[in-house]
């Protein structure tokens, strides 16, 4: 998954950019309006943590332009004390959290699992097909209460297809996802057949069933139908 943070501070800039690396986002960083700005137009995120007060122009204005590019990008708004105002307008226009200055990063935490779960409309951190389910949370699988050993890149991109069950999801879809969209197609594609094989094989050697399908010459789909 994606995700853009826009914070003109920079230590809190690159503190939010490691927890959501911890969290296997994808990320890139902004730290005034302009640079923001460019990044929404080129790219697609899940997710956008935002600041309001940026030098170049106000947080409030990107927000529009977020929901009007792609509604589904989930925003949580960064408000410093005293900036009500400015949150209700946020909620107003579509924003989908907000968090007061100065936070726990612990929190920041919780509201992106939240978030996420509103998103892909499930209810707790914890999506089980099956005996097969996925945590949120601790960023592990475990098939019949044994975890299954992923690398980071294998998680998020069981974790997409997870949030994303019974729906194709396309390899570049996927790519963009892992790596967002400076790799080169076909490097990433064959990429993405590999660390495939690898996941299944994990399954398998799980004997977890194999759910994902391959859908010819588009990507994959998790089959959550149970057996
Ligand atoms: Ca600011």
């Amino acid at each position: 998954m994606r995700a853009l943070v826009v914070e003109d501070e920079q230590l809190l800039n690159k503190e939010l950019k490691e927890q959501l690396l911890e969290e296997q986002f994808t990320v890139d960083t902004a730290v005034d309006f302009p640079k923001a700005e460019t990044l929404l137009i080129g790219e697609i995120y899940d997710l956008v943590l935002l600041d309001l007060s940026l030098p170049g122009g106000d947080g409030l204005d990107l927000l529009k332009q977020i929901k009007s590019y792609d509604k589904d990008t989930t925003v949580i708004i960064l408000t410093a004390r005293g900036e009500i105002d400015d949150r209700i307008k946020g909620l107003e226009l579509g924003s989908d959290d907000y968090l007061s200055k100065p936070f726990a990063m612990a929190e920041l935490r919780a509201r992106i699992h939240a978030v996420l779960r509103r998103k892909f409309k499930i209810n707790d951190n914890e999506i089980t097909i099956g005996k097969i389910s996925l945590h949120l949370d601790h960023m592990q699988v475990y098939y019949d209460k044994k975890p299954i050993g992923l690398t980071d890149t294998e998680y998020k991109m069981l974790r997409y297809l997870f949030l994303n069950k019974n729906k194709v999801v396309t390899r570049i879809a996927l790519s963009e996802h892992i790596w967002g969209n400076k790799v080169d197609d076909r490097f990433s594609l064959d990429f993405i057949n590999s660390h495939m094989k690898n996941i299944r094989k994990k399954l398998a050697n799980s004997n977890a069933p194999d759910l994902i399908e391959t859908v010819y010459g588009v990507g994959y789909k998790l089959a959550a139908h149970e057996a």
